[in-house]
C-alpha cells in the first residue's frame, strides 16, 4: 500500500472503513481516507453528509460502529480527544468570556506544558504574534471582531503544540469578505507550522482555495479524493460535478465512437450530436470506462467553457462565435452582472444551461464548446 503515495509524506490520520450508526441511519458509511502529514485537508459537502461526525471520530469526541481511526499508524480505539494530540476549531467562537484574551489563550496550555525553556506568558505571546494579533492579549474577547475571535480559538488550540489541527466550519458564522480574510490566515498559519490539518466546510469555492486535498462527501461516504484542480476539472461522478462550482451536465447516448477519435453523442432535450473528446491530461486521472457505440454517458462542460454569440452576431462569422461543432441553440432566461463576469441562464428546449459572458445577453443565442473541455463522468453500458 505504500506504493500508492510513492514519495509523497507518511500518513499521519487514517480512516479505515470507518462507519458511525446513530439508529437505522449511516450518518458515515464506511470510509477510507489517508491524512499525510503536513497535508491541508479538507471534507466537502452539504450538509448531513457527515462531515462533522467524521471529524469528531477523529477528535474523539466519538467512536466508530465499525472500522479503525489511526494516528501515525497507532489504532486510536479507545483513546479519549485529550490524549489524541489534536487542537479543535469549532463553528462558534467558544471563547470564555470572563478570561482576557490572554488567558484564554493560556487556557489551551492547562493540560500542556510549553516547550523546554519557554515560560507560559512567552508562549502565549508567541502564539498571538502567529496568529497576527501580537498586542490582543489583555483585550476582552467580546471586543474583538468574529474573525479575531476565530483566530484566538486557533492560538487557544494550537497552545499544546498538537500534532494534527481539527477545524470545524470555523468560518460559518462570518461575513463574506471576513470569510476570504480569515481562510487566507488560516491557511498562512497552518503552512507556517506545516501542521497536518482536517477541515470541514460546506463551501466548495472555500474548500478549493485553502486545500491541498479535498473529499468531496455525500450520504456518509466521499465520492472523490484529489487535489482541488482535479475535483474540478475532473469531477468523478456527477454529484462531484455539480456540487463543486457551476457545471452543465448533459447525458446522452453515444453514436459512434471511433478508435482514437472523439465520440459523438445524441444527448437527451436535443436534436443535437455533440462531440467529447474521451482522455485526460490531469495529474490523476480519474479511471472512467472507454465508452463504446450504444452506451449511455453524461459528461459536463463548465460554463466558461461554452462560447456564448448572439445569433445576430454567429451570422456575421465574428472571430470566436460559435458555429458548427457541438454548435446548440438557445435563448437567455437570466442575466446576473456579477462585476468581473455575467452569469447567464439559457432555455435550451426544458432544460437549462449556465454560460459567462462579459455583457449580459438577451435573447437567442448561439452556443459552442471545444470537445476537448468537456469532460465524461459517467458510462453506461447498453
Ligand atoms: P452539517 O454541515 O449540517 O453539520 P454534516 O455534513 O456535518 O452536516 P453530520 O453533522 O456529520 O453532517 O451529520 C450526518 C448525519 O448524521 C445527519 O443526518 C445527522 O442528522 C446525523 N447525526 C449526526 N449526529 C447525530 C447524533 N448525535 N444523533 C443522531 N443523528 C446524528
Amino acid at each position: 500500500a505504500a506504493g500508492d503515495d510513492g514519495d509523497r509524506a507518511p500518513v499521519a490520520v487514517e480512516l479505515d472503513g470507518v462507519s458511525k450508526r446513530y439508529g437505522d441511519a449511516d450518518a458515515v458509511d464506511d470510509v477510507s481516507l489517508r491524512v499525510r502529514e503536513g497535508e491541508f485537508f479538507t471534507l466537502v459537502g452539504p450538509s448531513g453528509c457527515g462531515k462533522t461526525t467524521t471529524l469528531r471520530l477523529v477528535a474523539g469526541f466519538e467512536e466508530p460502529t465499525s472500522g479503525t481511526v489511526r494516528f501515525g499508524g497507532e489504532s486510536v480505539a479507545g483513546v479519549p480527544p485529550e490524549d489524541r494530540d489534536v487542537g479543535v476549531v469549532f463553528q462558534s467562537y467558544a471563547l470564555f468570556p470572563h478570561m482576557t484574551v490572554g488567558e484564554n489563550v493560556a487556557y489551551g496550555l492547562n493540560f500542556a506544558e510549553p516547550p523546554e525553556g519557554v515560560t507560559r506568558e512567552e508562549r502565549v505571546a508567541e502564539l498571538l504574534e502567529l496568529v497576527d494579533l501580537p498586542d490582543a492579549a489583555d483585550r476582552d474577547p467580546e471586543s474583538l471582531s468574529g474573525g479575531q475571535q476565530q483566530r484566538i480559538a486557533m492560538a487557544r488550540a494550537l497552545a499544546p503544540g498538537p500534532d494534527v489541527l481539527l477545524l470545524d466550519e470555523p468560518m460559518s458564522a462570518l461575513d463574506a469578505r471576513l470569510r476570504e480574510r480569515l481562510r487566507a490566515q488560516v491557511k498562512e498559519i497552518q503552512s507556517e507550522l506545516g501542521i497536518t490539518t482536517i477541515y470541514v466546510t460546506h463551501d466548495q469555492e472555500e474548500a478549493l482555495a485553502v486545500s491541498d486535498r479535498v473529499a468531496v462527501m455525500n450520504g456518509g461516504t466521499p465520492e472523490q479524493v484529489a487535489v482541488p484542480r482535479t475535483v474540478y476539472r475532473e469531477p468523478a461522478t456527477r454529484f462531484v460535478a455539480e456540487f463543486v462550482g457551476d457545471n452543465n451536465v448533459f447525458a446522452g447516448k453515444v453514436v459512434d465512437a471511433p478508435a482514437d477519435g472523439e465520440l459523438a453523442v445524441d444527448v437527451d432535450g436535443g436534436d443535437e450530436t455533440l462531440r467529447v473528446a474521451v482522455g485526460s491530461d490531469e495529474e490523476e486521472p480519474t479511471a472512467t470506462r472507454l465508452p463504446e457505440v450504444g452506451d449511455r454517458i453524461a459528461f459536463c462542460v463548465r460554463p466558461e467553457h461554452l462560447r456564448v454569440a448572439s445569433v445576430d452576431e454567429a451570422a456575421d462569422d465574428e472571430p470566436g462565435a460559435p458555429t458548427g461543432e457541438n454548435a446548440l441553440r438557445a435563448t437567455v432566461a437570466n442575466s446576473e452582472f456579477l462585476g468581473e463576469t455575467t452569469r447567464v441562464t439559457l432555455d435550451w428546449g426544458d432544460r437549462e444551461l449556465l454560460v459567462r459572458a462579459v455583457d449580459p445577453l438577451d435573447g437567442a443565442v448561439t452556443v459552442g464548446f471545444d470537445p476537448g473541455d468537456a469532460h465524461v463522468i459517467e458510462v453506461e453500458t447498453r
